[in-house]
């Protein structure tokens, strides 16, 4: 990307409301580190400068989802622990312990594998080992497989024992099943031999319980502002601060007559005279085609998304004598918005985590 801002559309980033957040629903859990989740780009809003940020006000640890994540963040000056929560491939490893990363163990054949791959040279590498009570995605489900990890970790004179770690499956749902995995968890994991970071809650399960044998929570969506699910919303004593704002700006103008259709597909034709906008933001930025019909704030009035939106552009029904240049708010960092993400997330039947993750890297993105 050039280094000025040729096309006005762009994502607000809040890193204040982003501390404010960790340092909120860190205070739930005053003995606990919090591990910031930065994967996916910082969840669309750039792992970079979040990770940056957080790392100067203080935080610790961060975690990603692959090697070249934790790379980038190394690049970039983040010397705090860093774990990656997905599987490297065996072969990666002296990338792993040459950036000093912690790495995921989901099981005995990787730990193996990855353990003769490692050179001489090769430097220690701290690991997490992951239990799988439900989720049903990367793990180990018994105890006797755990014990014969652990046993190899400690053997071994390049691993580090760091932590031990589950990800719950339903925290963000109105049952018992997280306390239920959890007990499953500390069943698993409970020996004389614990390692220093044993974490097993997302935002989710760090806003709804103590998990007091834990050491440490990861938090992801609530770093940024957002709550897991409306029931963890209903049940939260905290009032997290959301932290993105997208925005883009009329750039086209026109008045439009009875029979004139919008956009591919002629999906929409006008039945009498009104004027229509084109923003300069399209499904390439990460603004959903089902989002037609959606209804943006353009300067406190609401206009309606016509026509399919394009990959680089939409069109709005707007208020005539609107000039070129207004801007419009198209996802709010109000929670009680029309626009909020929520809202969003709800037109398009699916969660904030998906609407904030689909924000390409193509939108210039502001920081506080
Ligand atoms: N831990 C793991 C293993 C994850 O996969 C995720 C996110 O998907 C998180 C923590 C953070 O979860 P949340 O964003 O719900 O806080």
């Amino acid at each position: 990307m050039s280094d000025r801002i040729y096309r006005p559309s762009f994502v607000n980033v809040d890193l204040d409301a982003i501390n404010e957040n960790f340092k909120a629903v860190g205070r739930l859990h005053p003995n606990k580190t919090v591990i910031a989740v930065v994967k996916a780009n910082g969840y669309g809003l750039g792992s970079v400068q979040i990770a940056t940020h957080l790392y100067n006000q203080g935080a610790e640890f961060f975690a990603v989802a692959t090697l070249d994540e934790a790379i980038e963040l190394r690049m970039h000056g983040i010397k705090a622990k860093i774990l990656v929560l997905g599987i490297i491939e065996p072969k990666d490893i002296h990338k792993a312990s040459q950036h000093r990363l912690a790495l995921t163990v989901p099981g005995l054949t990787w730990l193996e594998e990855a353990l003769r791959l490692l050179d001489e040279d090769d430097k220690p590498f701290w690991v997490h080992l992951k239990v799988d009570t439900g989720m049903g995605r990367i793990g180990m489900r018994d105890k006797q497989e755990y014990q014969q990890v652990v046993d190899l970790v400690q053997a071994h004179d390049k691993t580090i024992f760091e932590g031990v770690y589950t990800h719950f499956s339903c925290a963000d749902e109105e049952n018992d099943s997280a306390s239920v995995a959890y007990s499953k968890f500390i069943d698993i994991v409970h020996s004389n031999e614990m390692p220093p970071y044993i974490h097993c809650q997302n935002s989710a399960a760090a806003l709804r319980f103590d998990a007091s044998a834990c050491t440490a929570i990861r938090l992801g969506i609530s770093l940024y502002g957002y709550y897991p699910s409306e029931y963890i919303r209903s049940i939260s004593k905290l009032k997290l601060k959301p932290a993105m704002q997208l925005v883009s700006t009329v750039n086209f103008v026109k008045d439009i007559q009875a029979g004139d259709t919008i956009s591919y597909g002629a999906t929409y034709t006008a039945e009498h005279e009104e004027t229509v906008a084109t923003f300069p933001l399209g499904y390439a930025d990460g603004l959903n085609r089902k989002l037609q019909g959606y209804k943006i704030n353009l300067a406190g009035t609401d206009a309606e998304i016509i026509g399919r939106i394009c990959m680089d552009q939409f069109i709005a029904r707007v208020p005539k004598g609107t000039p070129v240049g207004t801007q419009a708010i198209i996802i709010d960092h109000h929670t009680d918005s029309k626009q909020s993400i929520e809202q969003v997330a709800a037109q398009l039947g699916t969660i904030s985590y998906e609407v904030l993750t689909s924000l390409s890297r193509r939108l210039p993105k502001f920081y506080n």
